[in-house]
């Protein structure tokens, strides 16, 4: 997922297999700049790297924020990913250059975007990130480990959220489903319109779905969604899907 605003340098949410397709509207010719705020290292949210086109090229250059790990610094365990025999390329092999920050509870400037970076519960070390960028906030929360009850909301999670445009969370299971995998790290649709509502947010966008559910599923949780939202007064909420752009701002 990629936030662009025109004569600056994009701002990349993960390393997901969205890079791929991300990489086809981007410079290959070496120019490309850019930086991608990474959650945290789960595979499904760091093995689009290597397919991303624009960083082989001599000069290209992508800087990546992501939360510092147990194990080392997150440059030297994200090597520990891509490298022989999982990939035969170790990301120092690549023409454009890669850099890594490790950031946890911290307020960073890009550019000209104000990032605010704050702890998410989930499984592991992660973290969510709001940009306020343009006149334009967006915050992205992906995996996000509801609570038994629900109900509570950490406060890192509404800080980040807090009346922004655009609320990018996880909304990966139905009640029942959460019922069967409460510890897996994510949250139900309702927790997500609910997350939403009371940051103020003005628009949901329902991601991380879960990989078993199938289009009719997830219209079928939209209309869920829809149904809640306008009981807590939450003004938008709609389901993400590949390629889809949405603009914000003027
Ligand atoms: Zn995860
Ligand atoms: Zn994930």
């Amino acid at each position: 997922m990629a936030l662009e605003v025109p004569g600056e340098d994009p701002i990349v949410f993960d390393l997901g297999t969205g890079l791929r397709l991300f990489g086809d509207t981007q410079p290959t010719d070496g120019t490309f700049k850019g930086t991608a705020l990474v959650t945290h290292i789960h595979w499904d949210h760091v093995q689009g790297l290597p397919f991303f086109p624009p960083i082989h090229q001599v000069g290209a250059a992508l800087d990546i924020y992501g939360p510092h790990q147990e194990e080392g610094p997150l440059g030297e365990v994200f090597g520990g990913l891509m490298c022989r025999p999982y990939f035969p390329v170790h990301f120092s092999e690549l023409e454009g250059d890669v850099t890594f920050n490790d950031v946890t509870d911290e307020d960073v400037k890009i550019g000209r975007a104000k990032v605010k970076v704050r702890p998410v519960p989930h499984n592991g070390p992660t973290v969510g990130y709001r940009v306020d960028w343009d006149g334009v906030s967006v915050a992205y929360i992906s995996d996000h480990q509801a609570p038994h009850d629900l109900k509570s909301i950490a406060p890192s999670v509404l800080e980040l959220a807090d009346g922004v445009d655009l609320l990018i969370h996880d909304a990966q299971y139905t009640p029942a489903e959460f019922a069967k995998k409460e510890t897996w790290g994510h949250c139900t649709v309702d927790y997500a319109v609910h997350v939403a509502a009371e940051a103020g947010a003005k628009r949901l966008a329902m991601f991380h779905h879960d990989p078993s559910h199938s289009d009719e599923d997830l219209d079928r949780l939209l209309e869920m969604a829809r149904c809640a939202a306008l009981h807590v007064g939450l003004p938008e909420v709609f389901s993400s899907y590949e390629r889809l752009s949405v603009q914000l701002g003027e």
